[in-house]
């Protein structure tokens, strides 16, 4: 099996969250010729306040969301892990996932939510950052970590950076001037979380925080990140 390396892998814990936190990035690097994919972890069966929504139901909803959003960004593939919302856990059957996937595409860059955020913090976002962070070193790494996976071919593979979303300590920022209406209008495809009138309220939030993001650099708008880079 055969599978073309990607450069940019984005692990997010519900479908929405990537398009919050990275998709005008996202856009940027598939302008620059980089291959992107999605890794979503929960099936984000939660969340609603709609009483006579079946979570079955949402799920299905929200698969169809992030894919629709995922066509509009250029993402390459969408991977779907499908744990249920708000159940996820550290365990050795979902780190062992996230390392299989690194070892299959061979990311350069990883993006994740910062698992560091302090106090309220999504337990699903916590544990999908500290997991795949987890992943990337040492598991994906070392030679020995997974006999079995080895002897399918899938060798260790070594991450060079990763940037963590939604930080408290944003020291790297990501010039999404030119494709700010696209993360938007991705924003827009989850219709289950973020209503379905084109609401000019999102737009604005959304413009105001990435302009805080911005604030010193010489262009309008920005993602902000943790930034680490690996020298292996
Ligand atoms: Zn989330």
């Amino acid at each position: 099996m055969t599978i073309k390396p990607v450069h940019v892998m984005v692990v997010t814990p519900h479908p929405d969250d990537a398009e919050f936190g990275v998709a005008g990035s996202v856009v940027r690097w598939i302008s620059e010729g980089k291959d992107v994919i999605y890794v979503v972890c929960t099936n984000g069966d939660k969340g609603t306040n709609d009483a006579d929504m079946k979570p079955e139901a949402l799920a299905r909803i929200r698969e169809q969301e992030q894919l629709a959003a995922a066509k509009l960004l250029g993402v390459r593939e969408v991977i779907f892990l499908r744990y249920p919302d708000q159940a996820l856990e550290d365990t050795p059957e979902f780190r062992k996932k996230i390392v299989r996937l690194i070892r299959m595409y061979k990311p350069e860059t990883m993006v994740t939510a910062d698992p560091y955020r302090r106090y309220i913090w999504h337990r699903d976002h916590r544990i999908t950052g500290q997991v795949t962070l987890d992943a990337i070193f040492p598991y994906a790494r070392d030679l020995l970590s997974y006999p079995d996976l080895l002897n399918q071919g899938l060798h260790p593979h070594k991450v060079k950076e990763i940037l963590l979303w939604a930080s408290d300590d944003p020291d790297y920022r990501s010039d999404i001037t030119d494709t700010f209406d696209i993360k938007v209008a991705a924003l827009r495809c989850h219709k289950s979380q973020v209503g379905d009138s084109p609401s000019p309220d999102l737009e604005q939030r959304l413009r105001e925080r990435a302009k805080k993001m911005a604030e010193g650099e010489d262009y309008e708008l920005a993602e902000a990140f943790h930034r680490v880079e690996i020298w292996w």
